[in-house]
């Protein structure tokens, strides 16, 4: 497929505000490209050159392209920054300077370029690709591309409407299941679409794990009391509930690859970790599951989350590995010298775990008793709270590994929601308003959030958010809002409320609210007969979520059952 068609395609995929119209142009999309092509076609509509856990970034600066764009079309960069400042979108701005026609290039030969911008380190190098990339691209093809190389493609098509559209291709909702068992053992959905495309869906059904591919993760539910624990699961496994960084660790070899609960590959954050998997593990290949956190060698406490987080960061990780090293509680076990661990019960995989995991200083295993009593579960419950630990988990003995889904073969219980609070919500922003008065002077007053519906693959709006930033915050806030505006209603978002500014669907937040009401000015539950949801007197209670994206925050069905756990709360 040439290059410019695809452009043609992004371009009606971005005027619509209908996500089945949506999935209809990727359908046909999918059906034009060739088997080839289809791994790249995925990455490019979702904007990205791989995925995000092959850790590889673009690299390109706003200021870099600018200059690329200079040096190409011989328009002088303070023009063009001036006309950069106008309109905001370098995609634009390469659309509107280019007077060539190009070189009608195919997908995969873009693709090769950028994935070679991508990997060449030096700026020069770089700027010097950028021109060649450039020179051979039309107006509309530099658009896209330009997009893409700055990391703002932004056709708000998510994973699900692509799996929507690869079901379409091959027939069916089985095609479906497949495509999404493959996507949750690899979180390639570009690799899955080649397969799907090459092999049919009998390719599918062979698909198996792979050292270096993470698996989506397995999540848990949320209850409001240790006997709903037992009432739900019987005899199950606790454990202790660690406040770190959940992390998979990927072992072949010598090799060993981190990834975050995000799926991003996390490893030069962890030296500690990796070499104590290198060192203790004595098996070949393994792929494990645990919670990262810094615990106080002297003392044996666990540091408060804001210790271990500090290790997020690109610099200097070696002296904060020295300071606050890091203890991995390993808690899953998926894969072992070739086998898929993830179909046995919980019970076996944990045995197996316990054969793996040696109990050094780095490595252990989580704390973990089994019972069906509710008092002991209520004991365990009392001492890790005391002990500092956010609470417990509570996991079926006879559940496979879930990867990719939250349902109750693991249940949560954190101290917080024991009370007559619910607990804290993650939801999306869509929009800000511009706010009045003393906020005005800010230019922005609020926020809508959402929470998301993977039924339909839709974000329902919960309620505006307005309280919970520093003035600080909200500037912040205000300008990475500004950098993912849109002109008009994201496909995916179902809103009743107009907000001054729509942005894309892309930053979670953390809100306490009151208490959960029925509202008809929400979409959030809302069926034709019947109001829909929201929060009363929301809160943020944080700054955006890195380790979340916008699939991730609470689900309608979340929120439906937290307004019912209240009402049984309140009811007591
Ligand atoms: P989620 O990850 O479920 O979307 P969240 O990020 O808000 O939600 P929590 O609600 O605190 O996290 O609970 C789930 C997380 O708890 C897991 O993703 C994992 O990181 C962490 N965790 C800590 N201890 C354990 C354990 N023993 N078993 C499984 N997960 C654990």
């Amino acid at each position: 497929m040439k290059f410019f068609e695809l452009s043609e395609y992004f371009q009606r995929i971005e005027q619509t505000t209908s996500r089945l119209e949506m999935a209809d142009l990727l359908h046909s999309l999918f059906e034009r490209a060739g088997a080839d092509e289809m791994d790249k076609i995925v990455y490019l509509t979702l904007g990205e050159i791989l995925p995000p856990f092959r850790g590889v970034e673009m690299g390109v600066s706003e200021r870099l392209m600018l200059e690329a764009l200079s040096k190409a079309t011989g328009i002088k960069l303070k023009d063009l920054e001036t006309a950069y400042k106008k309109t905001g979108d370098l995609g634009e701005l390469a659309f509107e300077s280019i007077r060539w026609q190009g070189r009608s290039l195919e997908v995969s030969q873009v693709y090769k370029e950028l994935l070679d911008i991508a990997q060449s380190r030096g700026t020069l190098d770089k700027v010097m690709k950028l021109i060649s990339l450039l020179k051979g691209l039309s107006p509309l093809e530099a658009r896209y591309a330009v997009r893409v190389v700055i990391g703002r493609l932004r056709l708000g098509v998510g994973e699900a409407t692509i799996i929507d559209a690869l079901s379409l291709l091959s027939g069916g909702r089985s095609a479906k299941e497949l495509i999404e068992r493959a996507y949750n053992l690899c979180s390639d959905l570009g690799l899955v679409a080649k397969r799907l495309k090459e092999g049919g869906l009998s390719a599918l059904e062979h698909f198996k794990i792979q050292v270096g591919y993470p698996i989506r993760m397995a999540l848990a539910e949320r209850v409001s009391s240790v006997e709903e624990i037992i009432r739900r699961l019987g005899r199950c496994a606790v454990e202790a509930k660690y406040d770190g960084f959940r992390l998979q660790i990927h072992k072949e070899g010598n090799r060993v690859e981190i990834y975050s609960r995000n799926l991003e590959r996390m490893t030069e954050m962890f030296p500690e970790i990796l070499s104590a998997v290198q060192k203790d593990i004595r098996f070949n290949s393994v792929i494990f599951e645990g919670e990262a956190l810094a615990v106080n060698e002297e003392t044996g406490e666990f540091y408060p989350f804001q210790v271990t987080i500090q290790r997020k960061r690109k610099y200097g990780v070696h002296e904060y590995a020295k300071e606050y090293p890091l203890v991995l509680f390993s808690f899953d076990l998926l894969y072992l010298e070739g086998e898929d661990f993830t179909v046995k019960p919980f019970i076996e995989r944990r045995r197996k775990l316990e054969e793996v995991i040696p109990n050094s200083n780095t490595l252990r295993l989580s704390e973990m008793i089994i019972t069906d009593s509710a008092k002991e579960v209520e004991n365990f419950f009392e001492d890790a709270i005391t002990r500092g630990l956010e609470g417990i988990m509570a996991k079926r003995l006879d559940a496979p590994y879930t990867a990719g889904s939250r349902n109750f073969n693991w249940i949560k219980l954190k101290r917080s929601y024991k009370g007559a609070l619910a607990d804290t919500i993650d939801v999306v922003i869509v929009g800000y308003y511009y706010g009045k008065g003393a906020r005005a002077k800010l230019g922005i007053g609020g926020v809508l959030v959402a929470v998301y519906d993977p039924q339909t693959d839709t974000f329902k709006t919960v309620s505006k958010v307005g309280s919970g930033f520093t003035e600080e915050e909200w500037v912040r806030l205000k300008h990475m809002l500004d950098e993912i505006r849109l002109d008009h209603r994201p496909a995916r978002v179902d809103s009743i409320l107009e907000p001054d500014v729509w942005v894309e669907p892309r930053y979670v937040i953390t809100v306490n609210a009151d208490e959960i009401t029925r509202s008809p000015l929400h979409t959030a539950g809302r069926t034709l007969e019947e109001p829909g949801y929201a929060l009363r007197f929301p809160r943020a209670v944080s700054f955006i979520r890195e380790d979340k994206k916008a699939e991730d925050a609470n689900t309608v069905e979340e929120i439906i059952r937290l307004y019912q756990l209240q009402k049984k709360v309140s009811v007591e």
